[in-house]
């Protein structure tokens, strides 16, 4: 049975964009009419369906626009997890002798699983090495890249500390030994320029509820044709999406997803710039106040927004039960509940005690000067009474 979470209800300052957005009020707008009056079912051939179509249509290419694709290069999935298990199990494996799959050591935990799946398949799992600034090791990875290798799956920018990856670089180095390269953007969307046909990747995963979009809605990216009709699907059924991904269009979802797309299109330097400048204000004003603070990933280039934050002999869980204000989160979200330390900073080389010391805070669009400032003030005032507590 599910447990029954307990809600606080003092005033929180949500500060944990990188795991979820609020939809944007343009996308629950643009939304509802879909859920009534042009409900219907985008496969009909009848006016309903037509209408229902025409709407998906149009956010496809919304989505299409945003992220530099074609729209006919698009999948609809029902997010990055799905579209990454898509890209992993669905890649046709008709070459026998490829029988490798590698993955970087900081995937999200939906590209590790989804891969470790195929080992009882004949397939081994290897993974690419991340160096202390949090970027993987691309000599590594040229070394582990070869002739037996099927496919390389390299995020294109971390959840936990935001650091960005050498994607162009990894899909050089797989197309030269002839291996397809998958990327899981989802954090990159909205917070970078994202061109997919620059980024020269295979395949490619995208998830609206990132960007301000619903939940339970995403892409799957494919870079031409010929992969896109030789995947094999996940779902059978009805064929939908030319027959890689059957079941009934979410509708409503696809038409959030494109009108959040849309919003990226339009405002994406505003909200870099936005992120830049409280990112740079909520840094600036820990590190003064709290020396031996670490930003973990500081000299890296990074999407902005995304604060991995040690504080030494302080565990997370307890600076995190003590300022219920801060909806902030230790390891990404999907870790949270499990009482062990963050894989991607263990990956980095931080030890154990740190990694069990660091809360990742996460900027949104709607971030105020105001929520960083007294944040800020939150935690350094706590910090510095749990140090006095716990004689550190
Ligand atoms: N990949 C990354 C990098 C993510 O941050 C997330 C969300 N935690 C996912 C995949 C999973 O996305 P979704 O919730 O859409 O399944």
């Amino acid at each position: 049975m599910f447990g029954v979470p307990s809600v606080n209800k003092k005033k929180q300052i949500y500060l944990d964009y990188n795991s979820t957005t609020p939809c944007a009020p343009e996308v629950v707008r643009g939304m509802l009419p879909y859920f009534t009056k042009e409900f219907g079912n985008p496969s009909s051939s009848h006016k309903e369906g037509k209408l229902a179509s025409l709407g998906v249509l149009r956010a496809r290419e919304l989505i299409a626009n945003a992220i530099g694709a074609n729209s006919r290069s698009l999948v609809f999935t029902s997010g990055a997890t799905e579209s990454n298990n898509l890209a992993l199990l669905g890649v046709p494996r008709r070459d026998t002798s490829r029988k490798k799959i590698l993955v970087s050591a900081i995937e999200h935990k939906s590209v590790l699983a989804a891969s470790r799946s195929l080992i009882g398949a004949g397939y081994s799992v290897e993974f690419i090495p991340v160096s202390n600034n949090g970027v993987i090791n691309l000599d590594a990875a040229s070394r582990l890249i070869d002739k037996s290798t099927l496919i390389v799956s390299v995020q294109a920018a971390n959840n936990e500390t935001g650091a960005i990856q050498p994607i162009k670089e990894i899909a050089r180095l797989a197309h030269n030994k002839g291996a397809l390269c998958h990327c899981d953007a989802a954090q990159m969307l909205g917070k970078q320029p994202v061109r997919v046909e620059d980024m020269n990747v295979d395949l490619a995963s995208f998830s609206a509820h990132k960007v301000y979009g619903p939940k339970g809605i995403g892409v799957l990216f494919f870079a031409n044709d010929n992969l896109k009709s030789s995947m094999r699907p996940l779902l059978w059924g009805g064929g939908q999406e030319d027959g890689i991904r059957s079941g009934t269009l979410n509708v409503p979802g696809i038409i959030g997803f494109g009108k959040a797309c849309d919003l990226v299109s339009k405002d994406l330097s505003k909200q870099i710039s936005h992120l830049s400048v409280i990112q740079d204000i909520f840094e600036k004003n820990v590190l003064r106040t709290i020396p031996e603070a670490r930003i973990n990933c500081s000299r890296t280039k990074r999407i902005p927004g995304t604060i991995s934050l040690t504080i030494p002999g302080i565990p997370a869980d307890m600076l995190m039960a003590n300022t219920p204000e801060l909806c902030v989160s230790n390891g990404s979200a999907c870790n949270a509940g499990a009482l062990e330390p963050s894989y991607v900073l263990l990956a980095m080389g931080v030890s154990r005690d740190d990694a069990e010391a660091t809360i990742r805070i996460s900027l949104g669009r709607v971030t105020t000067h105001q929520d960083v400032l007294m944040s800020c003030k939150i935690l350094i005032r706590t910090i510095r009474e749990l140090r006095l507590k716990l004689g550190v």
